[in-house]
């Protein structure tokens, strides 16, 4: 029954997705924050001006997620979550390329200055340059 009531009501609303799980998570994380604060620091004032920001910060976050979920705008409302998920892929290709850039010398080619990608810890190896085809030898 109360399902059925549920369904009808979520009808023609937009719902979940993934920006309302990442606002869910801002609730969370800024909610644990702020407890964490009031039983560290419970009589700084300092702190109680972080606790409280901290906690309108879930409220907000919580409220956005909810008027989302049950708004009948679904068009404006997916296009917040394509541009979410835009600058969630951008902001995790930073962690991605740093990642890569671990295992991997950038070398510049000494005829071109074409720079060259070589995995680490190779020895010394000839590297011979994808542009001008020529070969040098470097340590990587
Ligand atoms: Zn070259």
């Amino acid at each position: 029954m109360l399902r059925e009531k549920l369904n009808r009501f979520m009808q023609g609303r937009y719902g979940a997705d993934e920006f309302s799980r990442f606002l869910l998570a801002v609730m969370i994380i800024f909610w644990v924050i702020s407890m964490i604060l009031r039983i560290i620091f419970p009589w700084s004032r300092k702190f109680y001006v972080v606790w409280t920001i901290c906690n309108y910060i879930s409220y907000a976050a919580v409220i956005y997620c909810w008027f989302r979920m049950f708004s009948k705008n679904i068009h404006k409302r997916y296009r917040e979550n394509v541009k979410y998920i835009k600058y969630r892929d951008k902001f995790l290709n930073i962690f991605k390329k740093n990642a890569i850039n671990k295992d991997y010398r950038i070398f510049k080619c000494p005829k071109c200055r074409q720079k060259i990608r070589v995995p680490k810890n190779k020895g010394k190896i000839v590297i011979s340059c994808p542009k001008c085809k020529t070969e040098f030898i470097k340590k990587t």
